[in-house]
């Protein structure tokens, strides 16, 4: 038995471990439901900023797993927490779309216009523009508590790189010099220690599972777990020879734990 199986939870990436977009990867779906099968605990992680659980719930309903809220943690679920817990019922603006907005409201949280935020919160917004800009601006120039769901510079979609959260964040930094507070997606702990919240499990007992080494390993380490890189998704074994940066372990796929 693969050592890694000794573990009681597993913190899985979404985006090239089990699915490339809207399309299976059979081999990370069939290790998820054998994990499920052994009694494993598993929570899925993803930095997507667009969508609210419900959605991703969706996303693996399609790849034939059944999960609930429960076992989702996305990035805008985790900034929508983390806010309110530090400010129950607080006045937030965002940048993000829908899917962001749905996870700040059932919070608690209330969005208004920017002029009484007291949260500005970057998410990605693929039909953003220069009124959007020019608030998430302001609130940037009066000092508003400014937190990004996610770092991501680019987000690969079907066809072709586009632009994610950093888009927005390099703007804002270029024009005020400010970054981000708080960055809630991974390789930042905060999205991970949501994600051991709901496992209900400590670092040291959970693997954490992903197919990038400056995201997912990086957020496996900063949390102290053991790091398991599939080579489903973005890296490949020439990348994890190259990098100073070692995952625990390298496997083909999440399936291949069991062979
Ligand atoms: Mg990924």
């Amino acid at each position: 038995m693969h050592p890694l199986l000794k573990k009681k939870g597993f913190v899985i990436d979404i985006d090239g471990v089990i699915g490339r977009s809207v399309e299976p990867i059979k081999e990370g779906v069939n290790g998820v439901k054998k994990l499920i099968e052994l009694g494993k605990k598993v929570v899925f992680v993803s930095n997507n900023s667009t969508r609210s659980r419900r959605i991703l719930i969706q996303r693996l309903k399609s790849f034939g797993l059944d999960f609930g809220e429960e076992s989702i943690v996305s990035a805008t679920h985790a900034t929508a927490r983390f806010i309110a817990r530090e400010k129950e019922g607080a006045k937030v603006f965002t940048t993000g779309e829908e899917g962001l907005k749905e996870e700040l409201l059932n919070a608690g949280l209330k969005i208004v216009d920017y002029e009484d935020a007291e949260y500005l919160v970057v998410g990605s917004n693929r039909k953003i523009d220069y009124d959007l800009m020019t608030k998430a601006l302001r609130c940037c120039l009066r000092g508003t508590r400014y937190i990004a769901t996610n770092p991501d510079k680019i987000f690969p979609s079907e066809n072709g790189p586009t632009p994610g959260t950093g888009m927005i964040i390099g703007a804002l930094y270029w024009m005020t010099g400010r970054m981000p507070d708080v960055i809630v997606g991974k390789p930042s702990k905060v999205i991970m220690l949501e994600a051991l919240e709901k496992l209900n499990l400590s670092a040291e007992d959970v693997v954490v599972v992903g197919d990038q080494i400056e995201v997912d390993v990086v957020a496996g380490k900063n949390i102290g777990s053991t790091t398991l890189l599939v080579l489903t998704g973005v890296a490949n074994k020439s990348d994890v020879e190259r990098s100073d940066i070692k995952p625990d372990y390298v496997a083909e796929s999440l399936e291949s734990l069991f062979s």
